[in-house]
């Protein structure tokens, strides 16, 4: 094995007391001594450099155990920013979120074209944000829909923005000069509601079912993002779950779990039974049977709507089931649009989780709504580089606030990828 270099350990002990103390709301020196293994003097020269440099600050005093009172540290939130991005079928949302999750600003767009147009929007959205952000930037962490290889940061494939191999890693760093991590918007969802979500509080695995225009999950094992030998982990919006006579599905496929539980689905199911619902709020033609018109039908008590929830609800059980039973993960946590049809929807899929799962496991296995609303991605998509501790205390210095300028690249000749 080769010998670590003195500047490696530093670097290594370093990144060690800044993770104890961003983990922590506040914490003494002798504490994070006794946290990291580290001694004394090693802790108190490091925190000399993390209070140089902006990231930590005394708090106050704590209490003694018998000698001086300890001097409390914490992390200064405000100190580095993060900007996260979400991009989702109708609309792209990006953020400036502090290193404590808190949103400083806030930028989104309606997706309007495909392919160059819509990484020219997504240069839009970054150069605004970048433009607004007045602390040092850590880095960019994308959330997109689609099959990703986070290593290379290339959207392997993306239908619905009609990306193929597109290398938005390398695209983002060339024009911002930052680093960017790119992930499945479903895995950036997990991470959201690890992060910033109760879930921490319950140990370190954690399912997220993200159930919008399309359906995913993303899955944390042991505080860590899963992401399977090809990126694909948590893809269950394409598992066939009606083998004959299903719906055709953007995949290719027919019956996939997205034609028969997600925010599309819904809509179409709607539109093929011929609303108007019993209701009065309901529209009566079919191209006005929105997601917004069968949630008023549903609260209002319409039966179709109903059925139509209740039956999605139902194939969402099925796939929590398979979940339950491959990976045995007691906490699975339901976020997206669908989301919307509230206690009725979830106790569907509690129901049925229940009724198709062994039940020993499904006794054991808590099923919840997430927490973060719709901010959940692009919180998610930041968090990742809160994780990057050399990042956070050396970002990379490319722009005093206000004089930025893109790298010079425009969109057309940057979609030249191979
Ligand atoms: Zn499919």
């Amino acid at each position: 094995m080769k010998k670590a270099t003195q500047q490696q350990t530093k670097e290594h002990n370093r990144n060690l007391v800044l993770k104890t103390i961003l983990e922590r709301d506040s914490i003494s020196r002798a504490e994070v001594a006794r946290v990291t293994g580290l001694t004394r003097t090693t802790v108190s020269d490091i925190v000399t450099d993390l209070l140089d440099a902006g990231l930590v600050e005394e708090v106050g005093v704590g209490s003694s155990k018998g000698g001086k009172s300890p001097i409390l540290l914490s992390l200064v939130p405000d100190s580095r920013c993060l900007i996260g991005l979400d991009l989702a079928q109708y609309q792209f949302r990006g953020a400036v979120v502090n290193l404590r999750g808190a949103i400083c600003e806030m930028v989104t767009m309606p997706v309007t074209g495909r392919d160059g147009e819509a990484l020219a929007l997504v240069y839009t959205i970054l150069d605004r944000l970048v433009r607004a952000s007045c602390r040092p930037i850590v880095g960019i962490g994308v959330g997109t829909p689609g099959l990703v290889n986070t290593g290379q940061g290339v959207v392997i494939s993306a239908v619905n923005l009609d990306w193929v191999n597109l290398p938005l890693a390398a695209l983002l760093q060339e024009r911002y000069r930052l680093p960017v991590t790119v992930l499945n918007d479903s895995q950036a969802a997990a991470m959201g509601e690890y992060t910033y979500g109760e879930a921490h509080s319950y140990g370190k695995n954690l399912v997220v079912i993200n159930a919008r225009h399309g359906i995913g999950a993303g899955v944390i094992i042991n505080g860590r993002l899963f992401q399977g030998d090809g990126g694909g982990a948590g893809e269950i919006g394409h598992v066939v779950v009606v083998p004959d006579g299903g719906l055709p599905c953007r995949c290719g496929n027919n019956g996939c779990l997205e034609t028969v539980a997600s925010a599309q689905a819904l809509v179409k199911r709607a539109q093929a039974l011929g609303a108007p619902f019993a209701a009065p709020t309901t529209p009566s033609a079919p191209e006005a049977v929105t997601l917004d018109a069968i949630e008023r039908a549903f609260h209002a008590g319409d039966p179709v709507a109903r059925q139509i929830v209740l039956e999605a609800a139902r194939y969402m059980g099925m796939a929590v089931s398979s979940l339950v039973g491959t990976l045995n993960i007691q906490h699975i946590v339901l976020v997206g649009e669908v989301t919307r049809f509230g206690e009725p929807w979830l106790a569907a899929v509690r129901e049925t989780m229940a009724r198709t799962s062994l039940s020993r496991l499904a006794q054991e296995t808590r099923v919840e709504m997430g927490q973060l609303g719709g901010n959940g991605i692009v919180l998610g998509a930041s968090a990742v580089l809160a994780n990057n501790y050399s990042a956070l205390y050396e970002p990379q210095a490319l722009q005093a606030a206000g004089d930025w300028r893109p790298a010079g690249l425009n969109a057309r000749s940057a979609l030249k990828y191979p």
